[in-house]
């Protein structure tokens, strides 16, 4: 389908294209200056000590759980209101999730009054997602998640540039993890990032991104090592060179395309407003301390209004709009596993659910189009 307004598309120019072919032309394309470049630049943007450049978020989240020793036995807390690989990463440890509630309609993100409710002997730590680039309250769940013993891994997915209190998102817990698959806000296709602030840690998310390896191919490479010892299972999920120079030209952009998100968020909500459509995150993009990264603009249809229709009269002007996002627990694998699970706000608010489009190289007409396919279709008089 040719839409008129996507859900998402790239920033990419010149400074991409430049960036790739000058690592074809360096003919060094895995674990080297550009892919170091990228992880500290990221790490120093982000305030964070230690960076690794993973093949993707899921990888990202699966190392963080491994690094953390969690396995079969333990539990780890996650949002139904998630990506599913939020809640996959912890099964491929054989841990077991337990399903948190989100706190409402104004606000998508974890419940932290659920990290108590659902805490057990068993439970190890707890995953939240900061919905849409807008930051969880760190404060309530790492004081929480200490009282309790539990880590905090924060999916970082959304909020690349993202801060609260001054302090970025994916370095409140033990781990962050970003994401920057083709639609996230920093785009390279595939790709990753692991950050975190513990030595220990980053050791062993090091040597578990490379096969469990003692010594790495560019140590090799540069003499610095002859051989290596495999000291535990390990994995391969580094990024790597070509992937990690589109990560650097994009890392240039972040802030700025961050806050033309949010400014687009709020003319959405500004010219929307004669509408019954709710918008979450409203009050909470308003609140000190909040530097949010705008990667979604969802909003609430009323009770009532079929999701169906509202998407296919938005379809029909040409413009894609999306669900974020179908309960985890909800989908047929979890439910057939975890059929206990009924979480009652996430399952209503996310069939009200819609995704309107949103990024930043979005115009003023396109943002038009869709505000007036809104319109029409509650047949609201048009501005
Ligand atoms: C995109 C996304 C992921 C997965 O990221 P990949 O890089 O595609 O593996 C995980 N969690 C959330 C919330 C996401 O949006």
């Amino acid at each position: 389908m040719n839409w008129r307004v996507p859900l998402a598309d790239l920033d990419y120019g010149e400074d991409e294209q430049q960036a790739v072919l000058d690592v074809l032309r360096s003919r060094w394309l895995t674990m080297g200056s550009v892919t170091r470049s990228f992880e500290e630049r990221f790490a120093e943007m982000h305030g964070a000590r230690f960076a690794f450049g993973v093949v993707n978020a899921t990888t990202a989240l699966h190392l963080a759980c491994l690094a953390l020793g969690i396995g079969p036995g333990d539990e780890v807390i996650v949002p139904s209101l998630s990506f599913v690989a939020t809640s996959n990463a912890v099964l491929y440890t054989g841990a077991q999730v337990q399903f948190a509630e989100v706190l409402g309609a104004h606000d998508l993100t974890i419940d932290p009054a659920e990290i108590r409710r659902l805490a057990n002997a068993r439970t190890r730590a707890v995953i939240v997602m900061h919905y849409g680039g807008y930051p969880c309250h760190m404060l309530e769940i790492t004081e929480t998640a200490r009282q309790l013993g539990l880590a905090v891994i924060e999916d970082a997915a959304h909020s690349p540039g993202a801060a609260l209190q001054g302090r970025s998102l994916g370095t409140w817990g033990e781990f962050g993890c970003f994401s920057f698959f083709s639609n996230k806000n920093l785009s390279t296709g595939e790709g990753g990032m692991l950050v975190t602030d513990r030595a220990d840690l980053a050791q062993k998310a090091q040597a578990l991104r490379s096969h469990g390896m003692t010594s790495l191919t560019w140590d090799r490479h540069q003499g610095h090592a002859y051989s290596y010892d495999v000291v535990e299972l390990g994995y391969n999920y580094r990024i790597d060179e070509i992937h990690s120079a589109l990560g650097l030209a994009q890392l240039n952009k972040l802030a700025a395309n961050n806050q033309r998100r949010m400014e687009l968020s709020a003319q959405y909500r500004n010219r929307l407003q004669e509408t019954p459509l709710f918008f979450p995150f409203e009050e909470r993009a308003q609140e000190p301390g909040i530097c949010a990264a705008g990667h979604i603009f969802p909003v609430l249809l009323p009770e009532g209004v079929e999701r169906r229709a509202f998407m296919d009269h938005l379809r029909a002007a040409g413009v894609q709009s999306s669900i974020h996002y179908p309960p985890i627990h909800q989908f047929t694998y979890y439910r057939e596993r975890y059929p206990q699970v009924s979480l009652p706000l996430t399952e209503s608010l996310s069939r009200r659910e819609v995704t309107l489009p949103l990024y930043p190289t979005m115009s003023t007409a396109d943002l038009d189009l869709v505000v007036e396919s809104c319109l029409r279709f509650f047949d609201r008089p048009q501005v």
